[in-house]
């Protein structure tokens, strides 16, 4: 559908909430703990955290758990009998406050579980999933969404956008999808007719620092590149990277037995690990750590969009702020983008 484009008061924002609680959707949003702003449930909309430029995580927790179940079995004398998840179960949620660099990594995410195969679960929650977007108004230096196709004020990915438009408390609403003006008719009276206020001046600047086609261009030729090593020589190999990452979509599957029966579960995994690539015959075929970075920023920069048509990062940052080693992507992207072929 064509954007539709509403002004809606900051001081409204509790109505709308309350109205969603009120229609029985769960609401995931960003809020204060340990220090740390992360999505968690919210009950109530004081709870909700405004002042930040990133939360730790990313929302993608909301259509790819971290740990999940993916059947049930036990075994009796007559064989074994398998119970998968409901589908039919899964509840309705509203991710509230999402950034713009979350919501484009939703499309993604979704190149990868619907690549050669359509995975049911991700579908099945995603399809549950209504994405409030809020605009960037401040970034950090670790922010680079303008060098890989997004932008602070981006829509691609949100069923609303808001973004504030003055120091009055008039916020900008594009309503992008159909679900998007399911949330808007929960309030109608809250979305006024807007002129034509120009979002861009209230944005964070994200300066351009490299060029994705460049960067890609790049890694055809840079496989043996010495680079690699020089790259990854701190990385400690711990996978926190992978695991705030909006886009990583890497999972091991593991049975929890008990006595005669189980369950199957699947949880996130990351390519830094010694162990991902493991055969059991002892061999591992990304041995030293050069080789599984090379694997992370090939995959993102090159295999992706060779395969799948889209990049797999949005430049929001988070690898680099949580890399206990001060790992930074950004300049390693940069420094791909400038070295000689
Ligand atoms: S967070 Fe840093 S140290 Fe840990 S695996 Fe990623 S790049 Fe390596
Ligand atoms: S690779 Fe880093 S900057 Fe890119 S989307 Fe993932 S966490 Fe964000």
């Amino acid at each position: 559908m064509e954007i539709e484009r509403r002004l809606i008061r900051v001081d409204s924002f509790r109505e709308l909430f309350n109205a969603i609680k009120a229609d029985g959707r769960i609401i995931i949003g960003p809020s204060a703990r340990n220090g740390k702003i992360i999505f968690r449930e919210i009950g109530n909309f004081d709870e909700i955290a405004t002042d930040y430029v990133q939360t730790t995580q990313s929302s993608k927790e909301a259509s790819f758990p971290r740990t999940e179940k993916i059947l049930d079995y036990s075994k009796n004398t007559e064989g074994i009998s398998v119970k998968g998840s409901e589908l039919g179960a899964i509840p309705e949620v509203v991710l509230w406050g999402t950034r713009p660099c979350d919501a484009m990594g939703i499309g993604e995410l979704s190149a990868i579980f619907n690549w050669d195969y359509r995975d049911e679960l991700y579908n099945n929650r995603l399809e549950q999933i209504t994405v409030i977007s809020f605009s960037c108004n401040k970034a950090d230096e670790y922010c680079f969404c303008t060098s890989v196709g997004g932008n602070p004020g981006n829509t691609q990915g949100s069923d609303i956008l808001f973004t504030r438009t003055d120091d009055n408390g008039n916020c900008l609403a594009e309503i992008v999808t159909e679900k998007g003006s399911g949330i808007a008719a929960l309030t109608p009276g809250l979305f006024e007719k807007e002129g034509k206020t120009d979002k861009v001046k209230y944005l964070a600047s994200v300066p351009v620092r490299f060029d994705r086609e460049q960067v890609r261009k790049k890694l055809d030729k840079f496989f043996e590149s010495e680079q690699w090593v020089e790259q990854s020589l701190k990385c400690l190999g711990c996978g926190a990277c992978a695991y705030v990452c909006p886009t990583c979509a890497c999972f091991d599957i593991q049975d929890e037995k008990h006595g005669k029966s189980g369950s199957r579960v699947r949880c996130w995994d990351s390519c830094g690990f010694s162990l991902f690539t493991l055969h059991t015959s002892g061999h591992n075929p990304r041995e030293v750590q050069s080789e599984r970075w090379r694997q992370r920023i090939m995959h993102k920069f090159s295999y992706m969009p060779d395969r799948l048509s889209v990049y797999g990062c949005t430049g929001c940052g988070r690898c680099s702020r949580a890399c206990p080693a001060d790992m930074n992507i950004l300049e390693q992207l940069i420094s791909i983008q400038e070295a000689e072929a």
